[in-house]
């Protein structure tokens, strides 16, 4: 099934000048949404991951049917101030400033294989830096996959895992 019709772009969003790919038009068909949670299976199903992990907040709506359909935990990799703690943070740079992220100490074991999962890949800092944590609290991140890559923007450069997209733009 081809997935992209089903990505609604608009323009301007959040801010002028950003073109939002919004994920709510294929969410709300049950077919698309179905399709999508199974090419993402597909891909994700030979790496033998033991749990996954899913990046706020979109994230979070990718990776939990998956870890359902899979018969795998899932974790979620949130903004600072969200998880009731103890929790492990990582701070990376933004383009302007800084950002941090947490995730509750013990979600992972260290050595459990880990997928990290996003909605979309743009610049590929949030997912590298999710990548990270997720590797300082011993997880064996095998790899990434997202709906959608801005392939442009050369996201998966920043990855040194294998990197899974269902629809790229360019
Ligand atoms: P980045 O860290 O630049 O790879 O940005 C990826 C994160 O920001 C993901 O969690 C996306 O949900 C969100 N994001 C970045 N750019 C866009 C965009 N153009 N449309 C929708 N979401 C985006």
């Amino acid at each position: 099934m081809d997935l992209k019709p089903h990505i609604r772009q608009v323009p301007d969003f959040p801010k002028p000048g950003i073109l939002f790919y919004d994920i709510s038009t294929l969410l709300a068909h049950p077919q698309a949404w179905q399709a999508t949670v199974q090419q993402l299976e597909d891909a994700v199903r030979p790496e033998k991951p033991e749990i996954l992990a899913g990046i706020e907040s979109r994230g979070f709506l990718v990776a939990a049917p998956l870890a359902l359909q899979l018969g795998l935990g899932f974790v979620m990799v949130r903004k600072q101030g969200k998880l009731p703690g103890p929790n492990v943070p990582y701070t990376y740079d933004l383009e302007y400033g800084q950002d941090t992220i947490e995730i509750q100490e013990g979600a992972i074991q260290p050595g459990q294989r880990v997928i990290v999962l996003d909605d979309l890949l743009a610049t590929g800092g949030t997912m590298s830096a999710s990548v990270e944590l997720i590797r300082k609290i011993g997880g064996d991140v095998r790899g990434c996959a997202c709906i959608i890559e801005l392939s442009f923007l050369q996201g998966r450069a920043k990855l040194d895992v294998p990197v899974t997209s269902l629809i790229q733009f360019d």
